[in-house]
């Protein structure tokens, strides 16, 4: 499956019609929603919580420079490496550079999107190293030969069923007899994963955080697979994006707080590994440690008029929350971050011509911000995209605007407008004798094809007005 940003509307009107993701959607989405309204809600003060989150983010974004070079002291300081990349290319170089260096035939992954933003495993498998995924979700994306639909719930598209046969068909799982059983899947997988440990060479894992006071990297995962991933094999790569240190571990300890509620509604992430590098005296640990930073357009981020997109901290909650998500799903937005915020980064770190269609692909509605544990402020990106993307759109969309721009800000046009609207509808409810206007000539037939629409009142609220106010 190749993901194409600029094919949003396509894949979304194939996504609409699939009852299977619906289902899958429904299951996810929807219930992660509610776990972080009902775990947010728990703390005494979560407006509180989430300011102070967006205060440790944007404090660490406007020190950036100067945290990433204390990350890189520190860690040297106690013996481990850290590269730095510009693009892709020179990530996928420099972890290729490490395998041959150290012979590294065979390793284990953690979940990170970073890697999968810069297609890691295929470039490593084309150079004759292979690579698993280690938690689950990704586990099973790979045996599919998929990508992943959601930034922390990786198969949020797929049903347990869709799983069961998936793993019977491709990795001879013996059918299960009755309702699937996720358990018993999760425990197949499990018994394959183990052995795999124990052959690997290295380990590559992301990074949610970095804490600059220490040089100190965290990882939070659910499953223990980042703790094997990283303390069972003699090197462990960790491939991090820039914007994701922050000073200190009172920062952390906000954000570490606010990740696992947003994400999907926990009190704490099951597992939360720390990193310094390398083992030392004692043995313990990897023999070798590298923090690969990954700039891949960020820096462009951070020097335009977006760099607060840069303070996600990837909890997802505003995929959980989107109307728009919850319906179409995470594969058609065509980029390994979707929904809202994947709207505002994808165009960015893509360039905005090459993902068009998404800053447009929201209703505005305001249910991501409202959601995101640093309140960032999507809406509010996705309407400068909008703009700084005008000349991409077809005239017939700019004149159709620009005409509603003109009648709306005149009172006149407005209300002439709207009492034509009236008659039309009182005349379609007439004719056809429905309720409700089921379907409009085109370009309007958007809204029809989809749901009906209300006839537009007897009395406009002017008429109303002036009647009862003036
Ligand atoms: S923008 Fe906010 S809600 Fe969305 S993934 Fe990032 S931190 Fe979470």
């Amino acid at each position: 499956m190749e993901l194409k940003a600029n094919k949003f509307m396509q894949s979304a009107t194939i996504a609409l019609e699939d009852i299977q993701l619906k289902t899958a959607l429904d299951r996810g989405a929807r219930s992660a929603d509610v776990a972080r309204i009902a775990s947010m809600n728990e703390t005494t003060d979560a407006d509180g919580v989430r300011q102070q989150g967006r205060g440790a983010k944007l404090r660490a974004l406007s020190d950036l420079p100067d945290l990433l070079e204390k990350i890189e002291s520190n860690i040297t300081g106690r013996g481990g490496n850290v590269l730095w990349a510009v693009d892709k290319d020179e990530v996928n170089q420099h972890i290729l550079n490490i395998c041959r260096e150290h012979n590294l035939k065979f390793g284990v992954k953690s979940k990170s999107m970073v890697t999968e933003e810069i297609n890691l495993v295929p470039f490593l498998k084309e150079h004759g190293v292979d690579m698993l995924e280690t938690d689950l979700g990704e586990f099973v994306v790979q045996v599919d030969e998929s990508h992943p639909s959601h930034i922390v719930t990786p198969i949020m598209h797929m049903t347990k069923e869709k799983v069961h046969d998936l793993f019977v068909n491709k990795l001879n799982m013996p059918p299960m007899e009755g309702p699937v059983d996720p358990q018993g899947m999760t425990k197949f997988a499990r018994r394959l994963l183990r052995e795999k440990y124990l052959e690997a060479d290295f380990g590559v894992t992301g990074g949610n955080f970095m804490i600059a006071e220490t040089g100190t990297v965290v990882i939070c995962t659910n499953e223990g697979n980042g703790r094997l991933s990283t303390g069972l094999p003699r090197v462990h790569i960790a491939v991090v994006g820039i914007e994701k240190v922050v000073p200190t571990w009172e920062d952390f300890g906000t954000l570490v707080q606010t990740l696992p509620r947003a994400a999907t509604g926990q009190r704490l992430t099951v597992y939360v590994s720390m990193f310094n590098g390398a083992a030392q005296d004692e043995g313990d640990g990897p023999e070798h440690f590298y923090l690969i930073l990954v700039d891949n357009g960020r820096s462009n981020i951070y020097a335009s008029e977006y760099t607060e997109a840069l303070a996600c901290i990837r909890c997802g909650a505003c995929l959980n929350t989107c109307p728009v998500y919850q319906n179409v799903g995470g594969h058609a937005y065509g980029s390994v971050y979707p929904g809202p915020i994947g709207s505002i980064i994808t165009p960015l770190l893509m360039g905005k011509e090459n993902a068009s269609p998404l800053p447009f692909a929201s209703s505005l509605c305001g249910a991501c911000k409202a959601a995101c544990p640093v309140d960032i402020n999507i809406p509010d990106m996705l309407l400068g995209l909008r703009h700084d993307l005008q000349n991409e759109q077809s005239p017939i969309w700019r004149l159709g605007l620009k005409g509603y721009g003109v009648a709306f800000s005149n009172p006149l046009l407005f209300e002439a407008g709207a009492k034509i609207s009236a008659a039309a509808s009182e005349a379609y409810t007439q004719i056809t004798g429905k309720e409700k206007i089921d379907s409009l000539p085109p370009p309007l037939d958007g809204w029809t094809n989809y749901r009906d629409l209300p006839p537009f009142a007897d009395e406009s609220f002017h008429d109303w007005w002036r009647k009862n106010r003036e």
